[in-house]
């Protein structure tokens, strides 16, 4: 079967099963909001115990606070009403692998996908690729604890959010599905 027949029947088997979940409100009925990494192990309604309808869940490369998140959690408190937010960047995530100027050189050469070596990436396609990448901030990650202080300290500033929503940051560990408490960032988001 292809990813795109695969898709299909499971969706098949999940809608033959929906039960009463027409029923649900368009608000999150939990009230809270989880922002983390498009990562493919991560699994928030998993590792935070979510079923449908509880809770808002965005992701992104690096689960960062970019301006479309921030424009997501804004949507999510003032139209939903969510009134706590979770950012949760992870162990091991891919978002550590490059900076800016190995994305923007490794798109420059070409548009094939790269090849991560113990040395990083390197690229291995034929070109042409594009500096088009040059625009772009690839909101990379050096360390891991100081992007949950960051993107918390970003949300929490924001003047178009609310000083009542608490914010708490953490990562989530890969090797073992926990979530671990970055105080600082938690701190940083407190509720006023
Ligand atoms: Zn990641």
């Amino acid at each position: 079967m292809s990813i795109y027949e695969e898709v299909l029947w499971a969706n098949d088997s999940y809608a033959a099963s929906f039960g009463d979940k027409s029923e649900l409100a368009l608000p999150p009925a939990r009230h809270f909001a989880i922002l983390t990494c498009m990562d493919a192990r991560l699994d928030p309604a998993k590792y935070a115990g979510l079923a449908e309808g509880d809770a808002h869940v965005i992701r992104n490369a690096g689960g960062r606070a970019s301006d479309d998140a921030i424009r997501s959690l804004v949507i999510s408190y003032k139209l939903l009403g969510t009134n706590e937010w979770f950012v949760i960047h992870h162990t091991n995530c891919g978002m550590e692998f490059f900076t800016d100027e190995v994305m923007r050189a490794l798109l420059a050469s070409s548009l094939e996908t790269a090849e991560l070596g113990a040395d990083g990436f390197s690229d291995v396609g034929a070109g042409p690729g594009s500096s088009e990448a040059d625009y772009i901030d690839w909101l990379t990650i050096s360390d891991n604890a100081k992007s949950v202080v960051d993107d918390v300290t970003r949300i929490r500033r924001h003047p178009l959010v609310p000083g009542r929503i608490a914010i708490y940051g953490f990562i989530y560990d890969v090797s073992t599905g926990r979530l671990i408490e970055v105080p600082d960032a938690s701190k940083a988001g407190l509720a006023t």
